[in-house]
């Protein structure tokens, strides 16, 4: 599993303070809740998780060493994103909208992977079993798929590399309720059986409840509690 610790990070744009000075710990098959209010740095934290952005001041630490030099190798870039995943909130950079939705899949299943390519096939045929989807949806592009479909493509080329954590940034808070019980689900239960961590990144706290055994609650950019998640709902 993955430890990743967050020492007083702080992350501006412009004038606006997305991050104040931010304490985080994730340990190994940790299933974290991160939330709060709009705009309170939630998806900028959760992209420091993934060294996508680095903080101006503090740290990000992957199992003890920064995670700016672990990406600075091509290696360490490709183990680390062999092990932690993002889901992101907007799929549309996820797929190629020219490309089917599964040549998507298969590109970090060959490039992290390390699969040939009837390899990662057979990985991304797997996933989507796993997920639910009909294998007929694979070939479509991303613009002949339903929004919730979509989604589901997306969590599936998070998956399909068998990360070690998931960073899912509001992966259901566009779906239909009665989809979001399966999304979750589905979720959960890929962390239970790969032993993997997850941070959920969400607005919706009965989703968050469901899925999340601690919670970190931001408040325009700095963490206002923390506890076990029944503890903090308990107290609002
Ligand atoms: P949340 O995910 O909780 O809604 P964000 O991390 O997206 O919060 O945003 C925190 C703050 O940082 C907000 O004030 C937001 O406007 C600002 N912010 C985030 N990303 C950017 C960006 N790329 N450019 C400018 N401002 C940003
Ligand atoms: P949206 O969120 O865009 O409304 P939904 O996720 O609700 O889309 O899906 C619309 C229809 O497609 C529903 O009938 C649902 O059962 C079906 N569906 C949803 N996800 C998948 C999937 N991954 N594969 C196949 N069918 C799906």
């Amino acid at each position: 599993g993955v430890h990743l610790a967050v020492e007083g990070a702080v992350k501006r744009y412009g004038r606006a303070t997305a991050l104040a000075g931010v304490d985080l710990i994730v340990h190994p098959g940790d299933r974290l809740g991160l939330v709060g209010e709009s705009g309170s740095g939630k998806s900028t934290l959760g992209r420091l998780l993934l060294g996508l952005e680095h903080p101006e001041e503090g740290s990000v630490l992957v199992d003890g060493r920064e995670l700016r030099s672990v990406l600075s190798t091509r290696s360490g870039r490709l183990g680390y994103r062999r092990r932690v995943q993002l889901v992101a909130q907007d799929t549309s950079s996820t797929f190629d909208p020219r490309h089917s939705v599964g040549d998507s899949i298969m590109v970090p299943a060959r490039l992290l992977g390390g699969h040939d390519t009837a390899g990662a096939r057979a990985a991304m045929e797997q996933v989507a079993t796993e997920l639910e989807i009909p294998l007929a949806l694979l070939d479509r592009r991303p613009d002949q798929l339903s929004g919730g479909q979509r989604q589901r493509m997306a969590i599936a080329r998070a998956l399909v590399v068998r990360p070690e954590l998931v960073v899912a940034d509001e992966v259901v808070s566009a779906l239909d309720v009665s989809v979001q019980g399966t999304v979750l689900n589905l979720l959960k239960r890929y962390c239970r059986e790969h032993g993997a961590g997850l941070v959920f990144i969400s607005h919706g706290l009965p989703a968050t409840a469901f899925i999340t055994e601690r919670l970190v609650v931001l408040y325009h950019g700095v963490v206002a509690e923390t506890g076990p998640t029944d503890q903090v709902l308990e107290h609002p």
